[in-house]
């Protein structure tokens, strides 16, 4: 049997150590760390994600304000938002919920968006800062991946380290930080996307696979090397009778007969999805605690 590589686990065991930060920072007479978040609209699963941050940040001990902003919002109104945030010293991040309204322009608020307070790592600030081994905030995503090789041991260097797609939020990032000069890190990584030929073959050679293209089930267990780690980032929903929901989760990985041959894997549920938001967590206790710019 595999090692499941577990990040419900994890994040919890993350939360509990923010917490006890936040208690010994306030019991220092220390400011509480706070995060703000700019919701645009009604979308359900945008209000989901922002009601789970909400109230992580209250289970931690953070102080939270949530701005809730009509679908109709103009773009100028928006980044007036976000500089009043930059601009109020007792905010310590900001996030602003993605998708936005299609009139707004994704690049312009987030270049807005102050580096020092950006905990979601998405200004070009950050990326830079990541690219090049400084200390920056790393998306919520390839931050919860780096965790969970790191609390799980995997050694990574001199690893060969595949990563199937490249968006800006996962894939890239992830090849970028898998490469780094460090731990987890100092892999040969192959970054492949939906133009990559042979990807099959290319997979098969992976100590490491990293999976996050967003096709259900995509990696079987013929793509897999025996022994590999396997971490699988996607997340679908699909109909399940027998669940009370009628539905349940599955990711990019067939899971069952690639656990068969894998070293260790995360599942889904209960895999990377958790990690994210304890990185959010995190990423604001260091702007808190001026961890990244100083
Ligand atoms: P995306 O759609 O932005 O990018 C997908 C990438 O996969 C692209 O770079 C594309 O080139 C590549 N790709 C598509 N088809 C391919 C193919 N046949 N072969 C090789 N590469 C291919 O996706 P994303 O935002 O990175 O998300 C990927 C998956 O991860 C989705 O299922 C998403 O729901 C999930 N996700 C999960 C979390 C989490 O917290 N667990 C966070 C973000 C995304």
């Amino acid at each position: 049997m595999p090692t499941i590589i577990d990040g419900k686990l994890t994040s919890s065991q993350i939360k509990e150590e923010i917490k006890t930060r936040v208690e010994e920072i306030k019991a220092e007479g220390g400011k509480t760390p706070h995060l703000a978040a700019i919701l645009v609209g009604y979308d359900g699963a945008s209000q989901t994600y922002v009601g789970a941050k909400v109230k992580a940040c209250e289970y931690v001990g953070f102080e939270s304000t949530l701005v809730r902003l009509e679908e109709t919002v103009t773009e100028e109104e928006l980044l007036r938002k976000v500089e009043e945030i930059n601009e109020n010293p007792d905010i310590d991040g900001l996030i602003v919920q993605l998708p936005l309204p299609k009139h707004i322009s994704v690049e312009k608020v987030t270049s807005k968006i102050r580096p020092e307070k950006d905990v979601d790592g998405f200004t070009p600030a950050n990326v830079g800062r990541m690219a090049l081994n400084w200390p920056a905030y790393v998306a919520a995503t390839p931050y919860g991946i780096i965790e969970l090789l790191k609390r799980y041991e995997i050694e990574t260097s001199g690893k060969h380290c595949v990563v199937i797609g490249r968006s800006h939020i996962v894939g890239s990032p992830m090849s970028i930080l898998m490469a780094r000069n460090g731990y987890p890190g100092n892999a040969t990584v192959t970054l492949t996307h939906s133009r990559t030929k042979n990807l099959e073959e290319i997979a098969r050679t992976a100590d490491i696979l990293i999976v996050a293209l967003g096709k259900p089930e995509f990696v079987t267990a013929d793509m897999v090397k025996p022994g590999a780690v396997v971490i699988d980032v996607g997340i679908h929903r699909v109909e399940d009778a027998s669940k009370k929901s009628g539905f349940r989760l599955i990711g990019d990985v067939k899971f069952d007969e690639v656990a068969e041959k894998a070293s260790a894997i995360t599942p889904v549920p209960g895999g990377v999805g958790p990690m994210t938001i304890a990185s959010l967590l995190y990423n604001t206790l260091l702007s808190a605690e001026k961890k990244v710019y100083s």
